[in-house]
């Protein structure tokens, strides 16, 4: 579904991605962490083209994401992003939020998009909240209409940048649980998270990057049992 080839990436004259090589099949569900600038945000961020990058290449549903804004288009289409800061849109409602998208960029007549929007607001359990606007809910119910917002364009992969990270605790549990949810319904997901009882749960392979590079990946349970590099033992030292 996704491949990343030998992918560098600089910001002026600083290297931030350093020969990333990544493949991700379809229905895995990939755990990315790291220490704080490491590089995690990056490395999803060129996935859809929010970044560019200069090395390498990126395969996303065996299109070559080069620099074309044709195969920029074809690439958003298949890949959902969900943010730290839920980045709605304040002034629309939640429904509304959910329908732009599609109507836009899918030619979804107005009443395909509403049902859609209506259909993945009841699948992240707030279908009540439809009407409301996203400074009238919680951060744990704006971060699961944007998860909705994301679905509502069919992705094919979703991206997930630290989605917990900016809520309360007691929020965090909902979050985690819809993208629990989505992943035992098959969805392709990268996740940029320090939950590591997600993490355990829900991902076939965990990530671990440093410095811009992958320094290993396994399945969570060698992952955190086992950790082969010295750096992965600090970290997980840090944060478990
Ligand atoms: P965090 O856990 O804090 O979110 P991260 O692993 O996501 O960190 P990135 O945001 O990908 O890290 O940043 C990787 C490196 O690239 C950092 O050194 C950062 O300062 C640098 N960087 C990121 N965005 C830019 C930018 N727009 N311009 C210049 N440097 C940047
Ligand atoms: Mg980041």
């Amino acid at each position: 579904m996704i491949t990343m080839s030998g992918v560098g990436k600089w910001f002026g004259a600083f290297q931030a991605l350093h020969n990333i090589d990544m493949t991700v099949g379809k229905g895995e569900k990939i755990v990315l962490c790291g220490p704080s600038g490491s590089g995690k945000s990056t490395l999803i961020r060129c996935i859809n083209h929010l970044e560019s990058y200069q090395q390498g290449e990126i395969h996303v549903g065996g299109i070559l994401l080069g620099h074309a804004s044709k195969t920029i288009d074809a690439v958003r289409r298949e890949v959902g992003m969900v943010f730290q800061q839920f980045n709605l849109f304040p002034h629309l409602s939640v429904l509304q939020n959910c329908m732009l998208a599609p109507m836009r960029s899918l030619g979804l007549s107005k009443a395909e998009a509403e049902e859609c929007a209506r259909l993945l607001l009841d699948r992240v359990k707030i279908s009540e909240q439809a009407e409301k606007y996203p400074a009238q809910l919680s951060g744990g119910q704006q971060q699961r209409v944007a998860i909705a917002r994301a679905l509502c364009m069919r992705p094919k992969v979703m991206l997930f940048d630290e989605p917990t990270s900016a809520l309360d605790p007691e929020m965090v549990k909902e979050v985690l649980d819809t993208m629990i949810a989505l992943a035992e319904e098959g969805m392709t997901m990268i996740c940029v998270t320090h939950e590591m009882g997600f993490a355990r749960q829900v991902a076939d392979r965990v990530v671990f990057m440093a410095s811009g590079a992958i320094v290993e990946e396994a399945p969570p349970a060698e992952f955190f049992s086992n950790p082969r590099h010295e750096r992965t033992r600090k970290f997980l030292g840090e944060i478990l």
